[in-house]
């Protein structure tokens, strides 16, 4: 069984390596001086055996792959209502920085997209700015199943970049959806993007949520079951933005990207995946990692609606 999945990830990784469309994303400058090539696959099974192949050593930082975690705090934190209330739960099918609608509906459609990531940043607890990182790398280091550092050149260069993310926070806060220091919220949201891990350990985050929300390394709780679901559909819906029909269609993982070219998704009950290469299409989601997706689920009947189940 073992050597069956290392070989599997070794021709999946031999297979998409040529493939180089798309180009890292530049937005952010300090994501610009990622080495394009770099290109690793993890797994993470829910009984705690993993595989990995390829750059295994390579750090990326979590940007929106956070998202769905820290969701998941705030859920925990002001309870289901409140979230709903504040955000929703409907596709955009805007880019994940747009603000097409939000000064007409006054709240984000999403938690995956900036706007909607920056109303669950604000709702995440604590006595002081530092507190409320601390709580929130805490909340991070959990999924990851080690302890999660700040990558300090991402995090400052965003801060100095972020005027889009700026814009959405005090447009919320305009319309009453951000309550308290908006700096301070924003600079929660760019911290919890800069949060850096390597590809098995963001299987791990995949792999907590495929079991119920114990990680399987650690044996420890990140949330409470009672929250997966309400993760997963949000995952499912909205977590490759523009492309999330395409991929419900397609791959029927529940899922979500970054824009450091990383992807994580959850096959519940079963697994974790996690992809890593810089490379992004127009949409800002990996293309090898897309393409990994697609042939597992393709290959295994992973998705989640096939009712032959994963074989
Ligand atoms: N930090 C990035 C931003 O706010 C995250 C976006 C992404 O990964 N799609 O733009």
């Amino acid at each position: 069984m073992a050597t069956n999945i290392q070989s599997t990830l070794e021709s999946l990784h031999d297979r998409y390596r040529p493939l180089n469309t798309g180009a890292v994303a530049t937005y952010i400058p300090e994501l610009t001086k990622a080495d394009p090539d770099l290109f690793c696959i993890a797994v993470r099974f829910v009984d705690g055996t993993g595989f990995t192949i390829g750059d295994t050593d390579a750090r990326f930082t979590l940007q929106s792959c956070s998202k769905p975690l820290i969701l998941a705090q705030a859920l925990s934190t002001v309870g289901r209502d409140m979230v709903m209330r504040l955000t929703g739960v409907e596709p955009t099918g805007n880019s994940f920085s747009s603000m097409v609608g939000l000064d007409q509906i006054g709240k984000p459609l999403n938690p995956m997209v900036n706007a909607g990531a920056i109303v669950t940043a604000s709702l995440l607890p604590g006595d002081s700015p530092e507190d409320r990182y601390e709580r929130m790398r805490t909340n991070l280091s959990a999924y990851l199943g080690s302890d999660a550092q700040l990558d300090a050149a991402v995090y400052d260069s965003e801060l100095r970049t972020s005027d889009r993310n700026r814009a959405l926070a005090y447009l919320l806060k305009s319309k009453g959806t951000i309550e308290g220091d908006v700096k301070q919220h924003l600079d929660l949201y760019i911290r919890q993007c800069a949060i850096s891990a390597n590809t098995q350990q963001l299987a791990n985050a995949a792999a907590t949520l495929a079991n119920n929300g114990v990680n399987p390394v650690t044996g420890k709780r990140a949330v409470s079951a009672e929250y997966i679901k309400d993760i997963l559909v949000v995952m499912l819906m909205n977590g490759m933005y523009n492309y999330a029909g395409r991929w419900a269609y397609e791959v029927g993982i529940p899922a979500k990207s970054g824009v450091s070219g990383s992807i994580f998704g959850v096959v519940p009950g079963v697994m974790g995946i996690a992809v890593y290469s810089p490379r992004l299409d127009d949409y800002g989601n990996s293309t090898r990692g897309l393409a990994v997706f697609r042939d597992l689920s393709k290959r295994y009947n992973m998705h989640i609606f096939d009712q032959r189940g994963p074989k």
